[in-house]
This record gives structure tokens, C-alpha cells and sequence, in this order.
């Protein structure tokens, strides 16, 4: 049998599990120890982590600057337990003037489904998200998170009241329909008494001034070299319908889906790319206030929330060509979830910071697509001409569509 042991800068020495036939690598990660803090040897002599383990090896770990690893590979904790088998554990790691301690709280079904009313619940009244005499506009796709969203306003109804809003389907390429849900999501909303609006193909045809149809122009999109565009493209369209239908009625506020980890990831990739993005719950872009009501609740959370209350509406198909994004989207999301394990909570401490950056930075300068009319901001490194979008400027180049003048 190989052996293993973790030398920490703090003088601690730690024997670690290995079997022959594991990379160093894999000790490492079974034991939540990067490979960029630590120099690795087998024998007395140092080796790169793809290094396989044989059955005499003796692995020495040596980290390579002095600080404590402990910190995320066993953080002192706080477990506040529950009477029944928990299903869920909500972690957040609180910083008392520089001491770590994550308390958890294990939730049962019942406990959890409250945990995730109240938050929701406050989320709106605290950020005034949402307010009984301003109308707003919600897209439902029939997909988890518009259902989640109305699920929850039904079932918090005696605690917050009833908010007039217009929810609205966008219909027009065959991943957009979700019939495993979408009726059931409708039921939703008529029991909320929200008005409902479809919208179809045609309408995004003349928005965009396509010269096809939309479904065959993102046939073509999803077949060509530009199929990382897909993702960017369903977006924006699927959010100016929305707020072409909402201004139509008059309505100032767009409500977004977006859950805890799609502001996380947009936040890693703000990072990552220098894209710039607006505040967080709530951000005005033109003439509209988009907000976000869901921006405390992860998408696991909202899952789990739905399998307890609402199984029938927790049925999705697998994503088809259109709602497949590209690799960069994925690595934004796989960083984020990891980083939920390493500092639970995360999110708390990363909007607040976002929050009083966004206030410094000032307001960002818009622009309008002459095209499809939607508020955008100019993008760094996106080449699009002035008043033109990059889906519109996309559209143009490829020729699927007329630019408008
Ligand atoms: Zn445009």
C-alpha cells in the first residue's frame, strides 16, 4: 500500500488515504487540498500530480505558503439539527472580525419549504421587488424557475398579497414549449388570477426584421460556426418580447428568474471577461426596472422546493439544441457550485460587495438597438456599431436580418 502525508505550513502532519493505481491528484482532491498550494514528492523526489501512486510509494505533500488550509478543509462549525432526517442543510459561513464558523441548519421537508417561503418573501418586501399597486410582466416558460416563482407567490399570498402581473409565454422554437409543465404553470397563474399572454413567432420576426422565420434562422444558427451564439440570442429575444408585451400594457417592471447561482456565475463571468452587468436585486435599464425575486434561492434549493410542493411541476425535458450554451457558460457555473462547497453562503457576501461597487462605478451609459428597440450596455471587446445590439448586429451580418435605419 502507498502512503501519503500532508505537511501544512502550521506544522501539522496529516496522514492521507491513497491506493496504488490513484494520481496524486486524486489524493489531493479526496482531501480538498489544491494542487497550486502544495509541492509533491514520491521518494524524496518532487513530481508533477499526474504522477500515478504504486504499491511502495511513501507521497510527501508540502504546502508552499504559510496559511491555514483548514479553513475550508474542515471549518469549525455550528449544526443547529432537526428532529426528523434532514433533506437539506442551508450552510453559511459568518466572518466575527476575521474568525470563521459555518453554522448549518438542518431542515425536514416542512422546515425547508418555510426556510424557502420566508426567504422569498423577504427577498420582495425587504428590496420592494414587487408592490401591490405597480403592475409588472413575468416571463414563463413553463421551465422551473418562472413556476417556482409563481408556486411560491400562491403560497405566500397571506404573507405578502397578491401583485398585478402579466405573465407571458414566448413561444417559437420547439425547446421554448415545455408540455410537461407548461399546463400546470398555467394553472399556476390563473389561480393567481394573472393575466396571461402568448407570444408568437411572427411578432419576434417583425421585432427583429428577420427575413425567415426565427425558428429557421436559429436552424441555421445552431448548425453553423456560430452556435456559441445560441444561448446569447434565446436570451435577448426571449426578454424583449417580454418587454415589448409589458410595455404595450404599460407596465415598468420586468421580473427575471434568475436564481442565487445565474448571479453568481454572471458574476464569475463579469470577472472573467469584463462584461458589465447591472445591480443586484433590482437594476433600471431604459425605461424599466428589471428585479430579481428569486436572487436568494438556488437553483438546487428551488428544485428540492418544487419536488416537496409541486412534484407535477418539477417534470423538464432535457435541454434540446436551443437552450444548449457554450462551454464557457458551463465553466461559469461548475466554478460557482464549487464555490457554494467552499464558502457556503458566498452569495451573501459577493452581491453586498457587487452592490456598493455598482453604487461607486455610477450609472453605466445605455444604448438603444435601432433595430429591436431594446436598452443595452455597450459590451467591451463586442464590436457592434452604435444603436445596434449584438444580437441585431449579428442578425445583419449574417444577413438573416434588415437593419432598420
Ligand atoms: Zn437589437
Amino acid at each position: 500500500m502507498p502512503t501519503a502525508v500532508f505537511f501544512s505550513k502550521d506544522g501539522k502532519a496529516d496522514s492521507l488515504p491513497a491506493t496504488v493505481g490513484m494520481t496524486i491528484m486524486q489524493v489531493l482532491r479526496g482531501n480538498g487540498i489544491p494542487a497550486n498550494a502544495v509541492l509533491c514528492s514520491v521518494g524524496g523526489r518532487i513530481v508533477a500530480e499526474k504522477a500515478t501512486l504504486g504499491p511502495d510509494d511513501h507521497l510527501e505533500i508540502r504546502q508552499v505558503r504559510h496559511y491555514d488550509l483548514d479553513v475550508t478543509r474542515r471549518p469549525a462549525t455550528r449544526v443547529l439539527p432537526s428532529a426528523n432526517p434532514p433533506v437539506y442543510s442551508k450552510a453559511v459561513l459568518f466572518d466575527d472580525s476575521g474568525s470563521l464558523e459555518v453554522q448549518s441548519e438542518d431542515m425536514d421537508e416542512s422546515q425547508f419549504a418555510g426556510y424557502v417561503e420566508q426567504i422569498f418573501a423577504s427577498s420582495i418586501v425587504d428590496h420592494d421587488l414587487l408592490a401591490i399597486g405597480r403592475q409588472a410582466v413575468v416571463g414563463l416558460s413553463g421551465g422551473r424557475d418562472s413556476v417556482a416563482f409563481l408556486k411560491l407567490l400562491e403560497r405566500c399570498r397571506d404573507r405578502i398579497g397578491t401583485f398585478p402581473l402579466t405573465a407571458v409565454t414566448v413561444t417559437g422554437l420547439p425547446d421554448w414549449e415545455e408540455p410537461a409543465t407548461f399546463g400546470a404553470a398555467k394553472a399556476v397563474a390563473e389561480s393567481l388570477g394573472v393575466d396571461h399572454v402568448l407570444v408568437g413567432e411572427e411578432a419576434i420576426r417583425e421585432t427583429f426584421a428577420l427575413r425567415r422565420s426565427f425558428h429557421e434562422v436559429m436552424q441555421d444558427v445552431v448548425g453553423g460556426d456560430s452556435r456559441q451564439m445560441v444561448m446569447v440570442i434565446t436570451h435577448h429575444v426571449m426578454r424583449r418580447m417580454i418587454e415589448i408585451e409589458g410595455a404595450r400594457r404599460g407596465v415598468g417592471t420586468v421580473v427575471l428568474g434568475l436564481n442565487a447561482d445565474d448571479l453568481m456565475a454572471s458574476i464569475v463571468t463579469w470577472l472573467t471577461s469584463g462584461f458589465v452587468m447591472g445591480s443586484i436585486p433590482k437594476r433600471t435599464i431604459g425605461d424599466l426596472e428589471y428585479v430579481f425575486p428569486l436572487f436568494r434561492v438556488t437553483k438546487k434549493e428551488l428544485t428540492l422546493y418544487l419536488e416537496i410542493v409541486a412534484p407535477e411541476l418539477n417534470r423538464q425535458g432535457t435541454p434540446g439544441r436551443f437552450t444548449t450554451g457554450p462551454q464557457e457558460r458551463s465553466m461559469a457555473y461548475a466554478l460557482t457550485d464549487h464555490l457554494y462547497d467552499l464558502w457556503p453562503g458566498i452569495d451573501y457576501y459577493v452581491f453586498e460587495a457587487y452592490r456598493q461597487f455598482a453604487e461607486r462605478m455610477g450609472k453605466a451609459e445605455h444604448d438603444v438597438c435601432r433595430t429591436c428597440g431594446a436598452s443595452y450596455l455597450p459590451q467591451p471587446g463586442v464590436h457592434n456599431p452604435k444603436a445596434l445590439c449584438d444580437v441585431c448586429h449579428f442578425f445583419a451580418m449574417r444577413e438573416y436580418a434588415v437593419v432598420r435605419v
